[in-house]
């Protein structure tokens, strides 16, 4: 193995069209102040047919150097490919840590790699800092259920690999004049190799066209809305906002409303300017995933509800007498 740096990788996902995902981008955030605290580099990794858009981004959020891999077979994510390239610049350059977006790729991707490298994987985290008393990062996830917060150390092995849920940290400023160090590899792996073909493709509307992860203003519905159509109300409110509409589990999994709507530890984790939480009681795996967001206004006829704990501005009433006033107020303005 070449030993040859110590860097921290952020994996820079793309879409078809070559764009970087955007959790990518986000992880350079944690990915400079963790590096800077090992008196690191911050390296992105961008594997793609056509990279160029998105090594501009990977560029201007900041890393120090890029490597990239380009090749027809990279096209489309495949495990294959992919995990071969991944692994074949892992042991080229021994990166000590590798953080990767916890979307459906980097969730394939992560322990393919973890499981070659023969070391570990923290799934899904929430939080990452470093730990200055053991010079590791310290990679924080939801345990048990989501009951409770684990913060993990990986003393012993390197690369250290984690994989960090979508929206957890915002993308660092972006400057177009920034320069980063570009390494090109040249890294292929045959076509005929990659053992999954696309047979067809199934797009999930909803999924495709809700941006919870992007939204600015999320109003969010939970078992308190009552059933299907209560979620009228909540859209309403939402439309006249300008947001999306957002869910608990509970309304997801009654069937009231389909799940790329789910907020939460096994739905989307969010970061909006303001979170509207319409009768949703505030269990922590609803929290975990929307605590961060900058304003949190809940309605709930329970007083006590744990959600009032976080919000901002609280209003115990039935959400169905609150919302509709709160419109009129908006549609005086
Ligand atoms: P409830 O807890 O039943 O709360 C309903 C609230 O509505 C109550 O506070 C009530 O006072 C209020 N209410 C009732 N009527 C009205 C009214 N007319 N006006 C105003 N308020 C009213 N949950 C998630 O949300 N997302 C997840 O991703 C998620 N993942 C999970 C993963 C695991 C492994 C587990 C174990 C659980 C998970 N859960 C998740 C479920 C979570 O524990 C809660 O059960 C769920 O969040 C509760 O949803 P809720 O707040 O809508 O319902």
């Amino acid at each position: 193995m070449e030993m040859n740096s110590s860097n921290l990788w952020v994996f820079i996902e793309t879409n078809e069209k070559g764009q970087a995902h955007n959790v990518g981008l986000e992880l350079l955030n944690p990915g400079h102040s963790l590096s800077r605290a090992q008196g690191d580099e911050v390296v992105a990794i961008v594997i793609g047919q056509h990279t160029e858009a998105a090594v501009a981004s990977a560029e201007a959020y900041g890393s120090d150097r890029i490597i990239i891999v380009e090749g027809e077979e990279y096209a489309r994510y495949s495990t294959d490919a992919f995990a071969y390239a991944f692994h074949a610049l892992i042991t080229k350059y021994a990166p000590t840590s590798i953080l990767i977006g916890a979307t459906d790729l980097g969730r394939d991707l992560a322990p393919r790699l973890a499981c070659r490298l023969k070391t570990g994987l923290t799934a899904d985290c929430t939080e990452l800092d470093f730990d200055e008393e053991s010079g590791n990062i310290a990679w924080t996830r939801p345990a048990f259920g989501g009951n409770l917060m684990a913060r993990i150390l990986c003393p012993n092995h390197r690369p250290q690999i984690g994989t960090v849920r979508p929206a957890v940290f915002k993308k660092p400023e972006q400057d177009t004049s920034h320069k980063a160090e570009i390494v090109r590899e040249e890294i292929h792996f045959s076509i005929e190799n990659i053992r999954t073909k696309l047979i067809e493709e199934i797009l999930d509307a909803d999924n495709e066209t809700i941006d919870l992860e992007g939204a600015e203003i999320i109003v969010s519905g939970g078992r308190g809305v009552g059933g299907p159509d209560g979620f009228k109300v909540i859209q309403q409110l939402a439309d006249a906002l300008g947001g999306t509409v957002g869910a608990s589990r509970v309304a997801v999994d009654s069937g009231w409303i389909s799940s790329a709507h789910q907020v939460g530890q096994t739905g989307k984790t969010v970061r909006p300017r303001i979170y509207i939480a319409c009768g949703i009681s505030g269990a922590i795996q609803h929290l975990a995933a929307m605590s961060s967001s900058d304003t949190i206004i809940a309605i709930n006829t329970d007083p006590e509800a744990p959600i009032f704990k976080i919000a901002d501005y609280g209003i115990v009433g039935d959400l169905f007498k609150v919302i509709p006033e709160f419109i009129a107020l908006i549609d005086e303005q």
